[in-house]
């Protein structure tokens, strides 16, 4: 296979931030985009490995404005790329049954309504009546948006890379990168098995592994991968069809509809940062013994698959993305701490707007800066599962 010897931009990863950021490089007339991914496919870690949840409701003004802008991409996306992704807005539904967490969800509901996102508020009846398959004795409330949702992760990935393709871009499967070479603290190449690359810009977009692409040219970037893992269930006939995404906060625990059966997932808060990505069956017996507690239903089902992935995680839970000051030419789309699927479109977007327009103008991103950790200035999500 002959590879590029120069190009504009190397885009270091071929999950939805690389395919998205190379798609919206090569939209704004970046001519030598070229995008290395080491799978022989793209796509297939974290991004292919997700929940395909969409949600509006954040807890932090920049996650909001990532939703509405990133849905309104979404909405769109098969008029501009012809790729189906599967959109079903199916709604979440956090159910809360503590008093802190029922406190913490109304200052929530209140950020959200004035960014115009408008949620709803239903009382523990409410949400009883609505959901006749789930046990929700304890529950004192939940917020629901109708307007959340599933999408279909690799359609993303596929519509984003086919449409990179057609607009010149090079995207190349097998091909990792092994390092990144620097000339007077500015990006010079990046190294693969079939020889270098020549560039001025080099765009980490390793998900779980953005770390060791910091660590090729001493930047430290914050993100240590977490294990987190998924079951999907056998036929449930009695599940209805437009069953929510229902997320258990306290238990952080959550549930959709795939295909004829049910996805669900708990999170281990007690996991260590690992890139194991075995499913612990110790932990997947905790996690259904808790789901079978709210869907009785599930202890006459079998598991039809399950599999383990990697969360990117950074301290604060929001994302690395921008320019890296202290490397010309360097720069992140990492850290997405387990909601990067959603907001993928809209962060290919702003990170094509900073390389080639000198900087993010759809949206201030200054705040999601790798810069923030050390000068202190973390923005804390509280709705993470
Ligand atoms: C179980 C689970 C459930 C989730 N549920 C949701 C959800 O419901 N909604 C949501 O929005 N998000 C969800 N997420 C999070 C979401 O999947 C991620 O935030 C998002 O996919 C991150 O995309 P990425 O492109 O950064 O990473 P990835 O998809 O991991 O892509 C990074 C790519 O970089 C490649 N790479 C690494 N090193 C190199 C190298 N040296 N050279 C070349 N290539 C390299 C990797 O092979 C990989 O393909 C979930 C994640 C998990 C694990």
């Amino acid at each position: 296979m002959e590879i590029p010897k120069i190009a504009d931009v190397v885009i270091v990863g071929g999950g939805v931030m690389g395919a998205s950021t190379a798609y919206h490089l090569a939209l704004k007339g970046c001519k030598k985009v070229v995008l290395l991914e080491r799978d022989p496919l793209f796509g297939q870690e974290t991004t292919g490995k997700c929940a395909g949840g969409i949600r509006y409701q954040f807890a932090t003004e920049i996650n909001i404005r990532l939703s509405l802008l990133s849905f309104s991409m979404l909405d769109r996306f098969k008029e501009e790329l012809g790729q189906a992704i599967d959109l079903r807005r199916c709604g979440y539904l956090f159910l809360l049954t503590r008093e802190e967490h029922v406190k913490a969800f109304h200052a929530i509901f209140g950020l959200q309504h004035n960014l115009g996102v408008t949620t709803e508020w239903l009382k523990g009846d409410e949400v009883r009546s609505r959901l006749p398959l789930m046990r929700l004795e304890d529950v004192l409330g939940a917020t629901w948006n109708p307007q959340d949702g599933l999408v279909d992760p690799n359609s993303i990935v596929q519509g984003y890379i086919a449409g990179a393709k057609r607009l010149g871009a090079t995207c190349l499967t097998d091909l990792g990168v092994m390092n990144i070479s620097l000339k007077k603290e500015c990006i010079h190449s990046v190294k693969t098995r079939l020889g270098e690359i020549e560039t001025p810009i080099v765009v980490n977009a390793a998900g779980p592994w953005a770390a060791q692409i910091g660590t090729m040219i001493g930047v430290d970037i914050p993100v240590v991968p977490i294990r987190r893992q998924i079951a999907v269930t056998t036929p449930i006939p009695q599940l209805p069809p437009h069953f929510p995404f229902v997320i258990d906060f306290a238990k952080n625990l959550y549930f959709h509809r795939e295909g004829p059966g049910i996805l669900t997932g708990m999170s281990n808060l007690n996991e260590p940062p690992s890139f194991n990505q075995d499913v612990d069956r110790e932990w997947e017996l905790k996690h259904f013994d808790e789901a079978m507690a709210r869907i009785p239903l599930l202890e006459e089902v079998g598991i039809s698959s399950r599999w383990a992935g990697l969360y990117e995680v950074t301290p604060d839970a929001h994302p690395i993305l921008g320019r890296v000051p202290e490397v010309n030419g360097f720069y992140c789309i990492n850290g997405f701490s387990g909601h990067g699927l959603m907001h993928g479109p809209i962060c290919g977007l702003l990170l094509a707007e900073e390389i080639l327009d000198g900087k993010a103008h759809t949206l201030d991103i200054a705040s999601l800066s790798l810069t923030r950790f050390r000068e202190g200035k973390l923005i804390q999500e509280y709705n993470v599962v």
